[in-house]
């Protein structure tokens, strides 16, 4: 899964660069459409599926942020890049996390987006406490009810946040979702479905000042999440192409 070779060939490497180029262009055009600062926002490469030589690829290129979604693959990946040199790279984790997989998470990631549950807390304070680090940790906003795709509901996530907030190994930086979209991307629900997010990302605020981050859109509704607030955007596919279904 992590692939075998070290950088990418020099198709990849001009494939990766004109795909930032692309994306980038899409950020800024989104950023002047809603009166915000590029500087506001944080592109997050969502790397899942992809050898580590395209992650030694994006880092070359200027990216600093990098996600995953499985605790395994991403614990071998963020190894590969530090012996492969990368080693400065910040590592966001955006998929569930099970909570026996918590102290994985919490000795590799910098950024765990997907807080969903106190007994989570638990774990990776537990976790972070074991590996000597501190982690930033988001509360995950199930915004559909439905899909399955972890989430707390939105009258949960003050609990959580809290939670965090109280943990000593952990800092409450915000809140992320997940659009709920079956199959193609509809701008007006995930316009909505944005800034019921922003809304939850006010009480959460208000609560805990610190906790500005706002983790929302992906490749096919970052335009959305930009005008509802949001502060980073999390970008697959966009940037490294289509994954094999089932991701
Ligand atoms: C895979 C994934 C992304 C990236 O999705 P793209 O549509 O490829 O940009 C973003 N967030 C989460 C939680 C993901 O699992």
């Amino acid at each position: 899964m992590t692939g075998s070779r070290a950088c990418a060939g020099p198709g990849r490497a001009a494939e990766l660069a004109a795909n930032l180029a692309a994306l980038e262009t899409r950020v800024r055009a989104a950023c002047s459409a809603a009166g915000r600062a590029r500087e506001e926002i944080t592109v997050v490469a969502v790397t899942k599926t992809f050898p580590v030589a395209d992650v030694v690829g994006l880092a070359a290129l200027g990216v600093t942020d990098v996600a995953e979604n499985r605790a395994a693959e991403a614990e071998a990946k963020a190894g590969a890049a530090r012996e492969l040199g990368v080693g400065h790279l910040r590592w966001h984790f955006v998929g569930q996390v099970q909570t026996n997989k918590a102290a994985v998470v919490a000795a590799f990631a910098d950024v765990v987006h997907s807080v969903d549950r106190v007994r989570l807390v638990d774990a990776l304070d537990r976790g972070a406490d074991r590996a000597g680090r501190r982690l930033v940790c988001l509360v995950q906003v199930d915004l559909s009810g439905a899909d399955g795709r972890g989430g707390a509901a939105p009258s949960e996530v003050e609990a959580v946040a809290a939670a965090v907030d109280g943990a000593r190994h952990l800092s409450l930086g915000g809140v992320m979702a997940v659009a709920p979209h079956d199959g193609s991307v509809d701008p007006a629900s995930a316009g909505r479905a944005f800034a019921r997010l922003a809304e939850v990302a006010d009480r959460v605020r208000g609560a805990h000042p610190g906790a500005t981050i706002v983790s929302a859109g992906m490749s096919g509704d970052l335009e959305q999440a930009v005008a509802a607030g949001a502060t980073h955007l999390r970008v697959g596919s966009a940037l490294l192409g289509s994954r094999p279904a089932l991701r």
